[in-house]
């Protein structure tokens, strides 16, 4: 048997959302459709959004509809509110991904909510997506962004990120995501937070997302996998950034992401000649966007084998 993890691109919504020029939407669903078909199984499409914060993401209808017609594919977007998660249940989307701070300056200038309200919204959501009959219900994902340093507020204590991860499992999350959003942490700083959260709320399945801002991208998921952690968000060629250092890179890069993970023996399902050929279609979709990511550039070393192809142990 060989060990899976499910790597989730997030690059249509992260990557996408501090982008100025449009993508159009058949660009888009292309990407999503090429990034499916080179086994990525999970996708976060979109953010339900008003277009007018945010009019990268106009067309979210369109592309969650597109994305929900691939056979197979998880099909998640982020909702800031009851109203986001009220558009996603209309659409029939998989997953919705609610993301509070645990930064309690960053909450309040992201979604001009006190943390104890954020959580109550939660509670509402989670309430709203159980009134859908089975089969229409999706799931509830938890993020805790800013969970491993804040722009404003510097550290995070480790006990406030427990503190609210359990609040959210205790809301009905079916899922939580634990976010380092401005790229601040480190492997042992990913330990500590990634134990603290397992050990209270570790029935549920503990997500990863990482930025590479500051180059430590790769060693958190490392720690992270140390730690048991199973669930990572990268986005392909690295795209995004962050909004509070210009010009920094984004998200840990997808493909630099499964190698190291086939590397190890770690079966992602993911083709990586594929998952390469998808990253050079969007390059020509966004040329005006830097590309990040080792792999693309080096190519794949001579006598890789991917982890299915590998002895089992
Ligand atoms: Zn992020």
């Amino acid at each position: 048997m060989h060990s899976s993890i499910t790597v989730r691109e997030v690059g249509l919504r992260d990557g996408l959302q501090i982008h100025p020029t449009f993508m159009p939407t058949a660009d888009k669903l292309a990407w999503i459709a090429a990034e499916a078909a080179a086994g990525v199984r999970e996708i976060e499409v979109t953010s339900y959004v008003p277009p007018r914060l945010i009019p990268q993401f106009a067309d979210a209808a369109e592309v969650t509809e597109g994305a929900l017609r691939i056979p197979g594919l998880t099909v998640s977007a982020l909702i800031p509110n009851l109203r986001g998660a009220q558009r996603g249940l209309e659409l029939g989307v998989h997953k919705l991904n609610f993301v509070m701070s645990v930064s309690q300056t960053h909450n309040l200038k992201n979604v001009r909510r006190e943390r104890e309200d954020s959580v109550a919204d939660f509670r509402a959501i989670v309430a709203l997506a159980r009134q859908q009959p089975e089969g229409r219900r999706p799931k509830v994902c938890a993020g805790l962004s800013t969970a491993l340093g804040c722009s404003y507020e510097g550290r995070i204590a480790v006990d406030d990120v427990v503190r609210y991860a359990v609040l959210l499992a205790g809301a009905g999350a079916d899922e939580i995501m634990v976010a380092d959003t401005v790229g601040y942490a480190d492997p042992a700083l990913v330990r500590r937070v990634f134990k603290a959260v397992q050990a209270e709320v570790g029935h549920l399945p503990i997500a990863a997302h990482f930025h590479d801002t500051r180059g430590t991208g790769l060693a958190n998921v490392s720690a992270a996998l140390d730690c048991g952690i199973t669930l990572f968000d990268a986005s392909l060629a690295g795209l995004g950034g962050c909004p509070f250092a210009p010009g920094a890179s984004g998200n840990i890069v997808m493909e630099d992401l499964c190698f190291m993970l086939e590397s190890m023996g770690l079966d992602t399902g993911v083709n990586l000649q594929e998952l390469i050929a998808v990253r050079e279609r969007i390059t020509q979709a966004l040329p005006d966007i830097a590309m990040q990511g080792a792999l693309a550039r080096a190519g794949l070393p001579r006598g890789f084998a991917p982890a299915s192809a590998m002895p089992a142990v």
